[in-house]
């Protein structure tokens, strides 16, 4: 089986194209939340994902403001302001949409699991190897993908969870290739599809062939001006279309 894994997609109609395009053949579609939020395109995206109609979805804390279902009480200013922008222009077919997305995590099969920011806690950020070994007792199949901080990166662990491994892409490859050893356990973020924070600006995804047991942290270059041109059109912070060109 093979899988494509999108997270943190954020509206960027640009990066989601250019993933799609790049992307190899797939079985299954797996998205790992926040479709929308801080991007100029929501519509557009969901629209792309319901075209896609991907295997399993997992919302993210974006998708729950945007859509109505949570008060953003933890957004910094400029994501406040876009989570209303997005709000208003979401057609209400597409904001029911989004908001009856399911939380994580969820489990695809005997080997995938998937959710937004832990398995533990849908809006919780592991930012580190420490944060991976205080949840992996939590994972309930080999593979967990993860989302939400915005940042390619590979913990394994084996079975008694003693030591965390730490797996970061390598510098300006298109794809990492993460080996998945029996008897280990992971927990694997693609990125960002469309607002990655990694200081690399190219669109992140993730790719799970269970032939040859190997997953892969891909990036494709995307047209980033014009991503940036349709924020500061629709109004929208322009620190949102800045930190797009920095991958920051
Ligand atoms: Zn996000």
């Amino acid at each position: 089986m093979r899988y494509l894994i999108f997270s943190d997609l954020h509206a960027n109609l640009d990066a989601f194209e250019a993933v799609l395009g790049a992307a190899p053949p797939a079985e299954r579609i797996l998205i790992l939340g926040d479709i929308v939020g801080y991007g100029a395109e929501p519509n557009a995206v969901i629209d792309r994902v319901r075209e896609l109609a991907p295997a399993l979805i997992s919302r993210g804390n974006h998708d729950k403001v945007a859509s109505g279902l949570e008060m953003p009480d933890s957004f910094n200013p400029a994501a406040l302001q876009s989570a209303a922008w997005t709000f208003d222009k979401l057609t209400a077919d597409n904001r029911a949409w989004l908001y009856a997305i399911p939380p994580g995590p969820a489990e695809i099969d005997e080997t995938i699991e998937i959710c937004h920011g832990s398995p533990e806690d849908e809006d919780e950020y592991l930012f580190s190897a420490a944060d991976a070994g205080r949840v992996f007792p939590s994972v309930t199949r080999p593979v967990c993908f993860f989302g939400h901080t915005h940042v390619a990166v590979s913990y394994s662990t084996c079975a008694n969870f003693k030591e965390v491994e730490l797996r970061e892409p390598d510098q300006d490859e298109t794809s990492t290739v993460i080996g998945i050893k029996p008897r280990r356990h992971y927990l694997i973020n693609p990125g960002a599809v469309g607002q990655p924070r990694d200081g690399d600006p190219r669109a992140a995804y993730g790719y799970f062939d269970t032939s040859t047991q190997s997953v892969e942290l891909r990036r494709v270059p995307y047209d980033v001006a014009r991503a940036q041109q349709r924020i500061r059109a629709a109004g929208l912070p322009d620190v949102l279309a800045r930190r797009l060109g920095l991958g920051r």
